[in-house]
């Protein structure tokens, strides 16, 4: 794993826990030598991880849209920005240039990545690791979501299976780094799930 891409909130939370979190994990990434892959702005949790992920030695790409810099406040201190001009080519980069990739806390932007990045996986667009820095629970509510698909049959256990999920940035990292999971569209898709189906 040399590379992480990182889906963040453009805001910063609701307590300093989260932006404490968001930089421990920038930290860690400098730390590990890897190049942090992220929507290239300088505001909210995506600033913090991008400024201690910096700061502690990573090498920092952004990738934004042309229409958002300046909403986004594109960071300037980025060692590559691709500006890029829509959404859709900004979610394939992001995707594309990161080994694996994380999830911090966030809103709908941050939700819509990281969907897209476990519906990707599911139908084998990419093998790469997904996980989840969690704070203050943020993300008991979407494992819970998921959850309730894989008990109605609507999701697989082995795609639930795909979220590496920590509050720890160190461990989530290992995680990611040590994830042997199933790749057989057939744990993944769910028609293969129902009794009767493939
Ligand atoms: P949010 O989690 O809503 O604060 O947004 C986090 C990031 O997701 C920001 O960089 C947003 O520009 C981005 N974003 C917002 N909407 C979308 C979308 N439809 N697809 C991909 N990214 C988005």
């Amino acid at each position: 794993m040399k590379s992480l891409t990182v889906y963040a909130g453009s805001t910063g939370g609701p307590s300093a826990a989260f932006a404490t979190a968001a930089a421990a994990l920038g930290h860690q990434i400098g730390e590990s030598g890897l190049t942090m892959v992220y929507g290239g702005g300088r505001i909210g949790l995506m600033g913090d991880v991008a400024r201690a992920a910096k700061a502690a030695g990573a090498r920092v790409v952004g990738v934004m849209t042309r229409a958002l810099i300046a909403h986004e406040q594109g960071w300037d201190q980025c060692d590559e920005m691709i500006v890029v001009e829509s959404m859709r080519e900004r979610k394939a980069i992001m995707e594309e240039r990161g080994d694996a990739i994380c999830a911090l806390p966030g809103g709908m932007g941050t939700y819509e990545e990281l969907f897209e990045a476990i519906t990707g996986r599911v139908i084998a667009r990419h093998g790469k690791p997904i996980g989840l820095l969690d704070v203050e629970g943020h993300f008991a509510a979407v494992l819970a979501l998921i959850d309730q698909g894989v008990e109605q049959g609507f999701i697989r256990a082995g795609t639930r299976a795909l979220l590496q999920h920590d509050t720890d940035p160190a461990r989530l990292l290992q995680r990611l780094r040590s994830a042997e999971l199933s790749d057989d569209p057939r744990d993944l898709l769910p028609m293969y799930g129902r009794p009767g189906a493939g």
